[in-house]
């Protein structure tokens, strides 16, 4: 399998699939300036730079990672891209700890038997919702902690479409990286608001139309039930 466009010029350019075995799902957004959401474990970095290639689009014009959580699966690409192309990293501040001090724990690495050095978060988002604008497009950064304790969501609407990447909203859940199960069914009760008519998910793909998006949401919801 190679990337392929989503939607309106947004792309999936790495999975296990389509990468590395160890790699999240990366999607890539052509809004004028280029946009990753995660980065994938980092073994995969050269063959996401060719996916992009392929894909038609410049990776020079990577203006930013956007890092929905600080688990390795999502962030080990992340130094490489920075350093290459000058990208910012845009994350929540409360997962973003983890990522500047390279803690093995919270980030997971060692869990995954890798390594990840301390890198700089150049943007960290703070508030419940913060609006980014790249080229002519507001990309929507939503605080929805549950998974680890700064997991954000992100969407946009295009062309009449609600486009949601909500990466590891499926779990899994443990002390070990900070979950909190209350606080995460608060944040998919958010999510179901949304109405999202596409889901960008982090390990499962890609869910459409909106009532698919809801039956994943709740499918879950219904998993870990209060008292399950
Ligand atoms: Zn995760
Ligand atoms: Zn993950």
């Amino acid at each position: 399998m190679g990337p392929r466009e989503i939607t309106q010029n947004i792309y999936l350019v790495g999975s296990p699939d389509i990468t590395d075995p160890g790699d999240c799902a990366i999607y890539l957004l052509d809004l004028g300036e280029l946009v990753l959401i995660d980065a994938g474990a980092g073994a995969s970095y050269d063959e996401i730079v060719l996916n992009i290639e392929h894909l038609g689009l410049d990776p020079a014009k990577l203006k930013a990672v956007i890092l929905t959580h600080c688990h390795i699966d999502h962030i080990g690409g992340a130094p490489r891209f920075r350093e290459a192309f000058g990208c910012q990293i845009i994350m929540h501040h409360l997962d973003a700890a983890p990522v500047e001090g390279g803690d093995g724990r919270m980030t997971a690495a060692s869990w995954y038997n890798l390594s990840f050095p301390p890198m700089p978060v150049d943007v960290k988002l703070t508030k419940d919702e913060e609006r980014l604008r790249f080229g002519d497009q507001e990309v929507v950064c939503l605080h929805t902690p549950g998974h680890t304790p700064g997991s954000i969501s992100v969407y946009l609407d295009r062309g009449g479409v609600r486009i949601l990447f909500g990466q590891d909203i499926h779990g899994p859940f443990s002390e070990e990286f900070g979950s909190d199960l209350a606080a995460w069914r608060r944040s998919m009760e958010k999510l179901l608001t949304l109405e999202a008519d596409i889901l960008c998910e982090g390990h499962f793909g890609v869910f459409q139309p909106k009532e698919n998006v809801t039956a994943y949401i709740r499918h879950y919801l219904d998993i870990y039930r209060e008292g399950s």
